[in-house]
């Protein structure tokens, strides 16, 4: 999967800074940095996920991915059917085709369905919008959405607080499948359900990724949602990546101490299981002002003396083949030789 022509998404350089302005003459002072540098690939038919505590920029990444927000600098190039585009550099017009391709489901869906308009309503939107001008044939295919997300097609006559949490998501679903993405942003996308809902709704997702032949980016705070729906995953701190790699390996081989502070907080039913659990000391500092050298730092219980002053770089380590990059001081040359063999 990891092939380079399988490459869906390439995010180079990606920054996606908010001058913070100050004075009468709102002259520009700093930047909140909520994504900083990040480089990533999106591979075809892969779920991606990404984890991090809140505040440590993962939905800015995917919004910024999907230009629903304009980043600062950087490069997205997309892999349409004609070539690779760079969306950094489209024109809000050209941009339109792009979205059509990518699209977004977020933790509430009741925000993004108008409760003045019945479902028949919200979903069209899209579909007019992308060009299903006659009425009958929207019809049919928002019938054709909801039967794909498990619900009746009469539905699409109700009204949106007439549904559980559980069936507006799966409604959030249907109306981001209606225009035939090939790559979907789910922020949050289980976090507000309850447990049970919570599993159906993820299998769900995997059966309409298989079925619609779809990408995902699964953005969460929890790691025990990621590793059961993820093939890769990155972790994310202070709108930096600090590990990238197969979920298998990130969590048989954690090497960051930030993600492995976050995988001994997943609560595990099995006593004889159980992890020794990493406290994480204070929170996510501000973005405005980040820390010196490692951005990590001033919670990192394995904090070394270089860590203050120097920032570390990513470094890829090959294991069984497949890359796992960390950004950590700790990963020391001889540990990746080891890994290499
Ligand atoms: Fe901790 Fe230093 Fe590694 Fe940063 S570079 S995660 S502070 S050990």
């Amino acid at each position: 999967m990891t092939d380079d022509k399988n490459v869906l998404i390439r995010v180079r350089g990606l920054k996606t800074w908010y001058p913070v302005k100050k004075g009468v003459f709102k002259h520009t002072v700093g930047y909140v940095k909520a994504v900083d540098d990040v480089d990533l690939d999106v591979y075809r038919g892969e779920i991606l996920g990404v984890v991090g505590e809140s505040g440590c920029g993962k939905t800015t990444l995917g919004k910024s991915i999907l230009q629903l927000i304009r980043p600062y600098a950087g490069n997205v190039f997309y892999d349409f059917p004609e070539g690779e585009k760079d969306l950094m550099t489209m024109k809000k017009k050209d941009l339109d085709e792009a979205r059509r391709r990518m699209q977004i489901v977020f933790q509430d869906p009741y925000s993004s369905l108008n409760p003045s308009f019945t479902i028949f309503g919200s979903m069209q939107e899209p579909l007019i919008r992308f060009g299903m001008k006659n009425k009958e044939e929207r019809k049919k295919k928002i019938a054709e959405l909801l039967q794909a997300v498990n619900l009746p097609e009469d539905y699409m006559e109700r009204y949106p607080n007439e549904f559980s949490g559980g069936q507006r998501q799966r409604i959030g679903i249907a109306r981001a499948l209606s225009v035939s993405p090939e790559f979907i942003v789910c922020d949050e996308a289980v976090s507000a359900l309850d447990v049970s809902i919570q599993a159906q709704v993820l299998q769900l997702l995997m059966k309409l990724k298989e079925e619609y032949k779809l990408t995902y980016m699964f953005i969460t705070h929890d790691l025990s949602v990621v590793e059961y729906i993820s093939d890769r995953i990155i972790v994310m701190y202070l709108g930096h990546i600090v590990e990238i790699a197969d979920t298998q390996e990130l969590f048989a081989n954690t090497l960051h101490p930030y993600t492995e502070a976050l995988i001994s907080a997943i609560p595990v039913a099995d006593i004889n299981q159980r992890r020794k659990r990493i406290p994480l000391q204070g929170d996510v500092p501000s973005p405005v002002n980040p820390p010196s050298g490692c951005p990590f730092h001033p919670r990192c219980p394995k904090c070394q003396d270089v860590c203050k002053t120097k920032k570390p770089e990513p470094v890829t380590l090959m294991k069984n083949g497949r890359p796992h990059t960390v950004c950590c001081h700790l990963v020391k040359t001889e540990e990746r030789k080891e890994k290499k063999e």
